[in-house]
């Protein structure tokens, strides 16, 4: 077995170049090569001399693995499935393709492998198309602005941090912070929009995914959703695969000029495997022992996320990275890569997640350098003021903790505060549609909530929607057509707002 060779490679190579010698006459060198060494998921081939940079390579037993490292005397290939099947001396074969995965609607509802084998045990895979899951990103000409919003449907998010569709927006915290949870939200936000998502899962448990499968079905958006999962327990190879397999399924409906959503959870992790497999190759470490072409690896994935121009049929695929961070720590390696690859962030912090404000938004760093430009202009509208007023109540309460003695102003500035901090709180499961959001948001931003108690804010805003959706429906309806406010609306809307108060009141 490999594990007992000490021989180096080099050593094997000249054993086997005289063995292979004898029968040069019949085995063609060039495309196809003996195994030296295998374990770990690596295996060392002797021969492949026309073997490209990421080509699938062919072993027995219908083994398959990718041509990673194309050194002088020898192969490195990453062994996608399980290594004890091949054996030194095996024979090995170029393909002349890469790895490639079943796309298309059949495999909407499902779950698979990186490989796209089915792993839901609903029977096989009858997709009529295949893809490369590594191709080339559309170029500058391809493209046009992002332009239509990506509904997530949460609050805090979609007020003022807003995606659109194309856009890579990064979601970033440290471990138990909810990231995965503003995934779930968005995937469950698109059903009825016509975006099917991708779910990439990389080096979880998986009770995790399992879980995660188990939450979308039943909020009934498993059948717009296909879910990739590459498990801690998978080989590396497959961990490091996986994301671009999830990315080519999410390309397909693209360029169908549809739209899609791929989730990566997460690129730390799909990092590490990375970086297991680049060390048995034996390819000299870098910073934090990643391999120097790291920045390459998730630039070449993100880079893929595009809005395509017309004349290439219009379709959209958004991505949403998720990146867990050590103590709130965004300056390590991986972390600063990402966040200089996306259009934006979406930072997660642990102390607001325990002090009861959930999701955990940083609402002061998180940014979304498109998106704006994607938002309703009802949205637009009344979120405008709100960032900006958060920080600074978050800068208020801080300076108020002293026991310092506040003015009129300040306090009734705190007062405001307190209360659009309490309608950004929002549960799993309950993404909120657009017109509800901006309702809410100008009720809060127009002082409607000041005299509500904060610990009755969260009745008063599913009530107040229930009440919208029973006497004022035209208004609603209104809104969620149109994606605009004028006077008359929001005239409306504040005696719709008057009076609600008074019956919530008594
Ligand atoms: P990990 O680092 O393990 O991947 P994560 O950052 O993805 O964690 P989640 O698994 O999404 O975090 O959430 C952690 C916990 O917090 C879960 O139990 C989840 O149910 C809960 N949670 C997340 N968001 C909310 C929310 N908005 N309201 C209430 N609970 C939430
Ligand atoms: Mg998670």
């Amino acid at each position: 077995m490999a594990k007992d060779i000490k021989a180096s490679p080099e050593e094997i190579t000249s054993v086997l170049k005289e063995l292979i010698q004898k029968y040069e006459g019949k085995l063609d060198r060039r495309n196809t090569g003996v195994v030296l060494t295998v374990g770990d998921g690596i295996c060392r081939v002797y021969g492949l001399d026309e073997v490209r940079y990421f080509e699938l390579v062919e072993f027995p037993n219908n083994i398959y693995g990718i041509a990673l490292n194309l050194e002088k005397d020898n192969i490195g290939i990453i062994v996608l499935g399980d290594d004890k099947l091949i054996e030194e001396g095996d024979i090995a074969k170029c393909t002349g393709r890469v790895v490639e995965i079943p796309v298309g609607k059949e495999l909407r509802g499902r779950v698979i492998d990186a490989l796209g084998n089915p792993l839901d045990g609903k029977g096989p895979i009858v997709a009529k198309a295949k893809r490369a899951v590594e191709l080339r990103a559309p170029g500058v000409v391809e493209r046009q602005p992002v332009r239509d919003p990506l509904q997530t449907g949460i609050k805090a998010i979609d007020t003022m941090i807003p995606i659109g569709r194309g856009q890579r927006e990064l979601i970033i915290g440290d471990r138990q912070t909810g990231k995965t949870a503003i995934a779930i939200d968005t995937i469950i936000n698109q059903k009825d929009t016509g975006v099917t998502c991708v779910y990439v899962a990389i080096g979880q448990k998986q009770s995790t995914v399992a879980q995660f499968v188990k939450a979308l079905e039943e909020e009934g958006a498993l059948d717009h959703t296909i879910v990739v999962s590459a498990t801690a327990s998978d080989p590396a190879a497959l961990q490091f695969l996986a994301p671009y397999s999830g990315c080519s399924i999410g390309e397909y409906f693209r360029d169908l000029g549809e739209h899609a959503l791929v989730v990566y959870d997460d690129l730390s992790k799909h990092a590490v495997a990375y970086r297991q497999v680049s060390l048995l190759l034996k390819r000299p470490p870098a910073r934090e022992a990643y391999p120097g072409d790291i920045f390459y690896l998730h630039s070449r994935l993100l880079e893929r996320a595009a809005k395509l121009s017309k004349e290439k049929g219009g379709g959209s695929l958004t991505a949403l990275p998720v990146i867990e961070t050590q103590a709130g720590d965004v300056s390590a390696y991986i972390p600063t890569n990402v966040i200089s690859i996306t259009d934006g962030q979406i930072y997660l912090e642990s102390n607001l997640f325990y002090s009861g404000v959930r999701p955990a938004l940083n609402v002061g760093i998180s940014v979304s350098r498109v998106g704006s430009s994607a938002q309703n202009k009802a949205m637009k509208k009344v979120a405008g003021k709100m960032k900006l007023d958060l920080q600074q109540y978050w800068d208020l309460a801080k300076f108020a903790q002293f026991g310092a003695e506040l003015d009129k102003a300040t306090q009734a500035q705190l007062t405001r505060g307190q209360k659009m901090v309490e309608i950004l709180k929002q549960g799993q499961y309950a993404p909120l549609p657009a017109e509800k959001q901006v309702m809410i948001v100008y009720a809060a931003t127009n002082g409607y909530l000041d005299d509500i108690p904060n610990a009755s804010i969260g009745k008063f805003e599913a009530e107040f929607y229930k009440f919208m959706d029973e006497y004022f429906a035209k208004l609603v309806s209104g809104l969620r057509d149109k994606k605009d406010i004028d006077e008359a609306f929001t005239g409306e809307l504040k005696k719709a707002i008057e009076k609600f108060k008074q019956e919530f009141k008594t």
